[in-house]
């Protein structure tokens, strides 16, 4: 993706992002366990990913757990990235082998080099997460057919094999896809709701309200993420949710007949209230993007 999705050399990429950093006006304060984030081209989702990424800036984690939907393979249960390390413009990004191990452990996982070749959730984040977690190294998975069972199992796994440690789990997904913005908005404020209620079994209902090929597109393509996610921090010690940011693709291109929505939201314990973090404002004349507070249940 280096190239077309993001800058390919490390001083142009690293600049985009420290300048997507740069207008996040707030963050929250506290243990932040899990983040949901999108995985458009940096042009396009940016500027919302930033909202989560600065949230996390300089913390201390032991790993980062990635988790992405697929988006070209079909196939049952999660790919594993277990060893090795994802090559970036702004360096290596190491596999954590022991954490890997220990998610290997359990029947859901399984390795499937095809699955993470042209897979763009996963690697979306990493320039965000190579530049405000430098040392941290990941664990890379991606959900095959986003199944109940598959997602619930993940969500017990993931809880599981990160107990002890200080993890960052970072649930990547777009939301939804290719309507007019307003109602794209009306769709992606069912999902602002559920996270920011903390609900993940609202959200998998949600998805499931759905046949399987029109989930991505009516409530979001890594929507198995977001719940597995979700289910996850709770065991690990979230117990409250932050909407950050909302977007649409058309806040950037302009077109807003057929927009993809975008969210960022941490998950953890927190030291002030929703309303006392400072939501991001309307785009000011010349801005290119026109980022609107997320809608609050
Ligand atoms: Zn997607």
């Amino acid at each position: 993706m280096a190239g077309s999705w993001y800058p390919a050399a490390e001083a142009p990429l690293r600049a985009t992002v420290i300048s997507y950093l740069a207008k996040v006006e707030d963050t929250p304060t506290g243990d932040i366990v899990a983040i949901i984030t999108p995985h458009a081209g940096l042009r396009y989702s940016g500027a919302v990913a930033a909202h989560a990424y600065r949230a996390v800036t300089g913390r201390a984690y032991d790993v980062a757990v990635l988790v992405g939907p697929s988006h070209h393979v079909g196939f049952d249960g999660v790919a594993i990235y277990p060893r090795g390390a994802f090559d970036t413009p702004l360096g290596p990004v190491p596999v954590a082998a022991g954490v890997a191990d220990r998610l290997m452990s359990a029947p859901c996982i399984r390795t499937h080099p095809t699955a993470h070749v042209r897979e763009h959730a996963i690697e979306m984040q990493l320039p965000f997460l190579r530049h405000v977690l430098p040392d941290t190294p990941i664990v890379p998975l991606v959900i095959g057919y986003q199944e109940r069972e598959t997602i619930l199992a993940l969500a017990e796994v993931l809880a599981g094999a990160l107990a002890g440690l200080t993890p960052l789990i970072v649930a990547s997904t777009d939301l939804s896809h290719y309507f007019d913005a307003e109602r794209a908005a009306s769709f992606d404020g069912v999902v602002i709701d559920h996270v920011a209620r903390f609900d993940p079994d609202g959200l998998l209902a949600e998805f499931e309200r759905y046949p399987t090929h029109e989930r991505g597109r009516c409530v979001a393509c890594g929507g198995g993420a977001a719940v597995a996610v979700m289910k996850a921090a709770a065991t690990l010690g979230a117990c409250e949710a932050r909407t950050l940011c909302y977007a649409d693709s058309g806040d950037v291109s302009g077109d807003k007949t057929a927009v993809v929505g975008y969210l960022a939201a941490a998950l953890g314990r927190f030291d002030r209230t929703p309303e006392e973090i400072l939501r991001p404002r309307l785009g000011q004349p010349g801005e290119p993007v026109g980022l609107r507070p997320p809608r609050l249940p």
